[in-house]
């Protein structure tokens, strides 16, 4: 039994805040940005490999 599902999560730090970001693996592909708490949007280019 996996005990968290991590792997498809995507975890980035907003270079504006520093605020810890958590998107949806699906959903960073999709988009390719994520958006922080305090309203930055994140492009995640291709951090994502
Ligand atoms: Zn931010």
């Amino acid at each position: 039994m996996p005990s968290k599902d991590e792997e498809d999560d995507v975890e980035v730090r907003c270079p504006k805040c520093g605020a810890t970001i958590r998107v949806a693996l699906a959903e960073a592909e999709r988009t390719n940005k994520a958006t922080c708490p305090n309203g930055h949007e994140v492009p995640l280019a291709k951090a994502l490999g």
